[in-house]
């Protein structure tokens, strides 16, 4: 073949080699960002509760554990505080978990409308310290059948009930759906009424650390963690979450599920 051809060839071999080893270093550099910016926000994450904690703890050696009218009250929240040390490092560890794809999940069939009423009782207390009200159409009696990691899928409601009852208003109301959708599908939605979400922070909610009130001026403990975790476990069944809001109205998060037909 004519050299040119062959010099063409070679030129074009080398550029696409550059260009492959450049985008081995940008991906490279991109998880280095990844890496630096997970670890800023972890540290970032616990600092606050163990701020806190450790507060307590002088005050009560400083002298405060003498003092029976306090040294209670002091011991209960740097309890608090430990506690919320332990939910943020088991949904870090959860998340890590999901991220590298490490997490498998056991999918069998299981009664939604069963994980329903479990997650409700479990924060029953919750909502109720808040006036808040979860309802549930009870017209769902029978049983529907679907397909997933039923652990998982409490995780996700449980996530998305305690966000519509932390960021709800007081005496306000949850609401929990499931209806058919199209072939083998079920969508569950839970919608509250309360603060809502501005349109900006929308296309941003699921990413992990994100709140849109970072100031922390808000009595609401959480990770950002809560959303990606969600979004995550929705996403690894194969499924889909959407997330419809508005400022001061209310909001409705919802997920798809896929239905089994009712075996006898
Ligand atoms: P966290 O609740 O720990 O901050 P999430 O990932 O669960 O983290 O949620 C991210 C942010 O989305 C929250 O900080 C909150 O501002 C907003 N958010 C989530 N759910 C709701 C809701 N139901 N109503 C209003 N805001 C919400």
């Amino acid at each position: 073949r004519p050299v040119t051809t062959d010099m063409k060839t070679l030129t074009e071999e080398i550029g696409k080699f550059a260009k492959d080893k450049k985008v081995e270093i940008d991906t490279l550099k991109i998880r280095e960002e990844y890496r630096k910016d997970f670890l800023g926000n972890v540290s970032h994450e616990l600092k606050t509760p163990l701020f806190t904690v450790q507060g307590y703890i002088l005050t009560l050696l400083d002298g405060a554990l003498k003092d029976n009218k306090v040294n209670e009250k002091y011991l209960k929240r740097a309890s608090k505080g430990v506690e919320r040390l332990i939910y943020i490092v088991k949904d870090l560890d959860l998340i890590t978990k999901l991220e590298v794809g490490d997490l498998n999940l056991e999918k069998e069939e299981f009664d939604i409308i069963e994980l329903i009423k479990n997650v409700f009782e479990l924060l029953e207390m919750k909502a109720a310290k808040k006036h808040i009200t979860l309802t549930f159409d009870m017209a769902y009696a029978n049983p529907i059948y679907v397909l997933g990691d039923d652990e998982k899928i409490q995780q996700v409601l449980t996530n998305l009930l305690v966000n519509s009852i932390k960021y709800g208003h007081e005496n306000g109301t949850t609401e929990v759906s499931v209806e058919n959708l199209i072939k083998n599908k079920v969508i569950i939605r839970v919608t509250d009424n309360g603060e809502g979400i501005s349109r900006e922070h929308i296309p941003r909610l699921f990413e992990r650390f994100y709140r849109v009130d970072k100031t922390g001026n808000r009595d609401v403990g959480g990770s950002g963690l809560g959303l990606s975790i969600v979004k995550h476990i929705i996403e690894a069944h194969g499924e889909k979450i959407y997330v419809e809001s508005e400022e001061d109205v209310g909001s409705e998060f919802s997920f798809t599920l896929e239905k089994v037909s009712k075996r006898d």
